[in-house]
């Protein structure tokens, strides 16, 4: 039997969606393995997230009550001792920033094999983990032959986690050494575009390079306003300096899940395409019947941009600039 502890990810006071998704992931590579799967919940307001995790499939929640946002040094210290004190020997890590900032660190110290940005995995024989390489166009299955082993999960590869769970809910007492910590958070600064997260969206009107012109955004963010949405976008508009980095949606930018995904003069790079598949419902307005973005779209109005668009703003009860 090999019990699976997974590591959640929040922040501002929030429980990031990774946290769910990292259930439904633990919960499989668990059934696979025939374990328990643990959640660790390391600092902020550590009872209410634990409250919120407490989904079906999760069958003990560790939290250690030790500083308020991400800390990469408290991070390694609890992580090791809760692995260690857990006896899980599956560890699931969130393939975030956070993540990636931590998992190395903490796989080296317990001297763990770890494989990064893990799409899926089959763990009913040898463990087979999928990859995905070269912005997506290759996928690689590794065969991890390790009786204990880390793996990061990539955001929005698995459903979140439904359902009221009954898991175990216990304090872990770390033994952080503060000696070893050598930073610490002082504040949050924006890089531009405000507080806006996309990755939080419940509906994205994202513009591409088939917008033209700098002077042409308005409209985008006319159609943005009448549906109550959010404004992303794909990397040409960010690496023009029209809208700020936190709105690019994609491999280089950010994985976001909105129930609604309006992709307006996108062609559907496979670069872009990783950071929105995961989207409920995709909507595509290109004047290429052919554009990659159509093979994922659920919807399509092919026809130009500048004369949809103001119609659809009509529509919502908005007024095209
Ligand atoms: P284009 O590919 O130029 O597509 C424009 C589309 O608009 C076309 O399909 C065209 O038919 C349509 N169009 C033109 N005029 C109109 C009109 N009037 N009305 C309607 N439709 C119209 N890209 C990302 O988006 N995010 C990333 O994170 C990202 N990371 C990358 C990382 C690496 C390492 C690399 C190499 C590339 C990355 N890219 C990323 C870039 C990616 O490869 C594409 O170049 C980019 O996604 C294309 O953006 P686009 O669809 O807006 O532009």
């Amino acid at each position: 039997m090999t019990d699976v502890l997974a590591i959640t990810e929040h922040r501002r006071g929030s429980l990031r969606d990774v946290s769910f998704e990292i259930i439904t992931a633990g919960r499989q590579l668990a059934d696979d393995l025939g374990g328990d799967l643990h959640l660790g919940v390391i600092g902020g307001d550590v009872d209410d997230f634990a409250e919120e995790l407490d989904r079906e499939g999760v069958d003990a929640i560790h939290t250690v009550a030790e500083g308020e946002e991400f800390n990469h040094d408290i991070y390694v210290q609890a992580i090791e001792q809760l692995y260690a004190a857990s006896g899980a020997s599956a560890l699931l890590m969130p393939n975030t920033v956070n993540g990636l900032d931590y998992a190395p660190a903490v796989a080296g110290s317990l001297e763990l094999p770890l494989v990064t940005d893990v799409v899926g995995f089959d763990g009913s024989g040898t463990l087979e983990v999928t990859r995905e390489q070269y912005a997506g166009k290759v996928e690689t299955t590794l065969d991890v032959n390790a009786d204990a082993f880390a793996l990061t999960i990539r955001p929005a590869e698995w459903p979140k986690a439904e359902g009221a769970g009954s898991a175990s809910v216990e304090a872990f007492d770390a033994d952080i050494d503060e000696s070893r910590v050598r930073s610490t958070v002082t504040g949050f600064e924006e890089v531009g575009g405000g507080d806006v997260d996309i990755s939080e969206a419940d509906v994205l009107v994202s513009v591409g390079r088939g917008i033209e012109e700098e002077e042409n955004l308005p409209l985008v963010e006319a159609l943005a306003d009448a549906l109550g949405a959010t404004l992303s976008s794909s990397r040409p508009i960010v690496d023009n300096g029209w809208l700020p980095k936190n709105r690019q949606v994609g491999q280089s930018g950010k994985v976001v899940t909105p129930d609604v995904y309006i992709a307006i003069g996108i062609s559907g790079a496979v670069q872009h395409v990783a950071g929105m598949k995961g989207s409920d419902t995709i909507i595509a307005i290109n004047t290429d019947p052919n554009a990659p973005i159509m093979d994922i779209a659920d919807y399509a109005i092919v026809d130009d941009l500048f004369d949809v668009v103001p119609h659809l703003i009509e529509e919502f009860g908005g007024e095209a600039p």
